[in-house]
């Protein structure tokens, strides 16, 4: 039995290419930037020489197959792109096929939340588990839902949008075009909106020295390392983001009723000031026995987590 798996992430600013063992040891890496602007069939061309360049001195007889995570929507079946904000003018590309007929090897596309959820389920801290939910918290706000032992897609490929559920219903206006969801609310840019609003509502903050006066620099980044830092009003800002993300889960806990919410990108690197105001928001918003159940936590694997996220879709699929 082939032992080694390839990974492909395919993210709108960079690709990267892994080559693995079944167990998630990560052997060798290679990246480039996308330049998705150039169209797919460049970008293909620059990911098959990153492949040629990652096989050097392996034999294919050592590959098992290939596990493709790129941004939906697309077809898992058929494993066909359509058109990821990300990717302009990838539309209709059958993205398996072409990985398939380029190195004669199986392979399988999904979404990056769902290859998430398949890596923190796989190798992470959803190991042995039953019921995982991965929700990715970044520029975007998605989910991959694994329920029974098993990735849940929904009827076609749309289950586990976790940041469109709407909280406030005139909220801000969101990506998807509707008001007030999730996303809108603790996404990255989201996050750092609030937080131009409010100084540009004439709240004081040391913020506004980090970014040189200009209200287009924020980032959630610099939210947060203010916060850290004690600033009043970044401090508040996280919290309501807390606030409105344990609202969220705990919606999810009392729908789906998981094990583990492993949360990515954002509370991997802010958990220690987000947790506080998130568990609080829990206790009100989830039941009691739901919440009980289930652990809430950044994601275990960190930043790794996109590495193992094409390698689980792979593994997913041999089993
Ligand atoms: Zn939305």
């Amino acid at each position: 039995m082939s032992e080694n798996l390839i990974g492909i992430d395919i993210g709108g600013t960079k690709l990267a290419v892994v080559l693995a063992k079944r167990t998630g040891e990560v052997l060798r890496k290679r990246r480039a930037p996308t330049r998705a602007e150039l169209g797919p069939e460049s970008v293909l061309q620059t990911l098959f020489a990153l492949v040629q360049e990652l096989m050097q001195g392996v034999q294919w007889r050592d590959i098992a197959a290939f596990g493709v995570s790129c941004g939906g929507p697309l077809d898992s079946d058929s494993g066909v792109i359509y058109s990821p904000p990300n990717l302009p003018g990838w539309d209709a590309i059958p993205l398996k096929q072409r990985v398939e007929e380029a190195f004669g090897r199986p392979a399988w596309v999904e979404n990056d939340a769902n290859a998430g959820a398949l890596a923190e389920w796989k190798f992470g801290a959803g190991r042995g588990l039953k019921n995982v939910i991965y929700m990715t918290m970044g520029t975007g706000i998605g989910g991959g839902l694994v329920l029974d032992g098993q990735l849940y897609r929904g009827t076609n490929d749309l289950a586990g949008e976790l940041g469109h559920q709407t909280l406030l219903v005139d909220g801000p206006e969101c990506g998807c075009g509707k008001r007030g969801c999730l996303e809108s609310l603790c996404s990255g840019p989201a996050i750092a909106r609030r937080a131009g609003a409010a100084l540009e509502g004439g709240h004081r903050s040391s913020l506004e020295d980090d970014v040189s006066g200009d209200p287009s620099r924020i980032t959630a980044e610099a939210v947060f390392s203010a916060a850290r830092r004690g600033d009043r009003l970044c401090r508040e800002i996280v919290d309501e983001t807390g606030e409105y993300l344990g609202w969220g889960i705990g919606n999810v806990l009392n729908i789906i009723n998981p094990e583990l919410v492993a949360i990515g990108t954002i509370a991997v690197h802010g958990w220690d000031l987000l947790e506080p105001p998130t568990r609080a928001s829990l206790r009100r918003h989830a039941w009691p026995r739901a919440l009980e159940a289930a652990q809430v936590l950044p994601s275990q694997l960190g930043d790794s987590i996109g590495d193992l996220a094409a390698i689980a879709i792979a593994l997913a699929h041999l089993r």
